[in-house]
């Protein structure tokens, strides 16, 4: 899709990108200002394959102070990135044939990383009528001798969906009934939340021990090129994931260290109001979409994407074209539109497309105005 946009914007066509999974925000002053000072200081050698100490530090003290959390330094490895440290838990544990729940629609690289891994994606399919989030039933269901692992996001990537504390709840009860099941908790969009506020299923004493927290500094602080993510675990876990990563990437650059250091220090305020204008245009976008015939949105609690379920669409033409699927809509929304989505196959649903909000308000505006009179053409 980003390919073909360009191809059209080449040829003077004005595309709206709605497709990016990265904020549109600049990463805050006091972050650029430690990175440039790391580069005076001579921050230039290898760093320890799990991050600087005073990092990690900074992390076991976010974790306490944020989420009531009680980890040490050593139950942390920093990496190249939130994706790293997923790839990292996911080859230290899954062993060929091993079962791997994902529920969908799930953030494009688990599946791929469990097919890496050699592993069985088992998946459970959540639709927008359940907010797309999954049952304890469902779960347990899902379970089978061969399980090893469960992995979610929440909020999550691309439905926007948040687990509030009583929802994860059920699910720990279900887990509590199967002790050998690891669970990765992604939690990279934990700042943008415009509900109660985050729960990390870590928080259940239960099992705590066999969670593993995902995060990192590219949602929170519009890092993402800077390649800062880490891993919170179980001690063996960690060494496990420090051992993989020191014979494949070492440690993350020193540079970004310094700076996701800054960024814990400097504290939230930039994540505030980052999360306010998202919470204004997912506002903004939500009325908009809502008002389209044929497409099924439900009120996104997190992350800055929309999930609408567009399946009323497939068989409807215009000028000799033929939607049969997400992927056609989404292909057709860039050509008639010149806005650019993402198909909901590449997340495990096929009946919905994924919008990002991550655009200025104007450009929001016209984009949702644009969908809308494509969307009437079909029939
Ligand atoms: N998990 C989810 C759910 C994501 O959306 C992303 C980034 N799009 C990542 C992990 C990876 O984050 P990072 O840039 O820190 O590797």
């Amino acid at each position: 899709m980003a390919k073909l946009g360009r191809e059209l914007s080449a040829k003077g066509i004005d595309v709206i990108n709605l497709s990016f999974g990265e904020p549109d925000f600049f990463t805050p002053e006091d972050v650029k200002e430690a990175a440039k000072k790391a580069i005076d200081d001579n921050f230039s050698y290898y760093t320890p394959v799990s991050g600087y100490p005073d990092l990690r530090k900074a992390i076991v003290k976010k974790l306490k102070d944020e989420n009531g959390l009680d980890y040490e330094a050593d139950d942390i490895v920093v990496s190249t990135g939130a994706k790293q440290s997923l790839a990292n838990v996911v080859m230290c544990l899954v062993n060929p044939g091993d079962e791997v729940i994902v529920p969908t629609p799930y953030w494009v690289s688990y599946s791929e990383m469990i097919k890496l891994a050699e592993g069985e994606s088992v998946f459970i399919n959540a639709t927008v009528e359940n907010n797309f989030k999954i049952t304890p039933e469902e779960l347990e269901a899902a379970i089978t001798p061969k399980t090893k692992l469960f992995m979610f996001s929440s909020p999550c990537n691309p439905t926007g969906s948040v687990y509030s504390k009583d929802e994860l709840e059920g699910l720990v009860r279900v887990f509590e009934k199967h002790p050998n099941i690891f669970i990765i908790s992604d939690e990279i969009y934990e700042h943008i939340n415009f509900g109660e506020g985050h729960t990390s299923i870590a928080s259940f004493d239960s099992v705590k021990d066999r969670v593993i927290i995902i995060n990192g500094f590219s949602k929170a602080y519009a890092m993402t090129g800077w390649r800062v993510g880490y891993s919170v675990s179980s001690r063996e876990i960690a060494k496990a994931c420090d051992k993989l990563q020191g014979q494949i990437t070492s440690g993350t650059s020193s540079i970004s260290q310094r700076a996701a250091l800054a960024a814990y220090n400097a504290g939230l305020n930039s994540v505030e109001d980052m999360r306010t204008e998202f919470k204004k245009r997912r506002d903004l976008v939500y009325g908009l979409l809502k008002e389209i015939p044929g497409i099924q949105v439900n009120l996104p609690e997190g992350a800055f994407y929309f999930f609408p379920e567009v399946k009323s669409y497939f068989g409807k033409s215009y000028n000799g074209l033929t939607i049969y699927s997400a992927e056609d809509l989404s292909l057709y929304l860039l050509n008639e539109a010149h806005v650019s989505t993402v198909t909901g196959e590449a997340f495990g649903n096929a009946d919905c497309i994924r919008i990002s909000y991550a655009a200025a308000e104007e450009q929001l505006i016209k984009a949702m105005k644009q969908i809308e009179a494509a969307l009437a053409k079909l029939n």
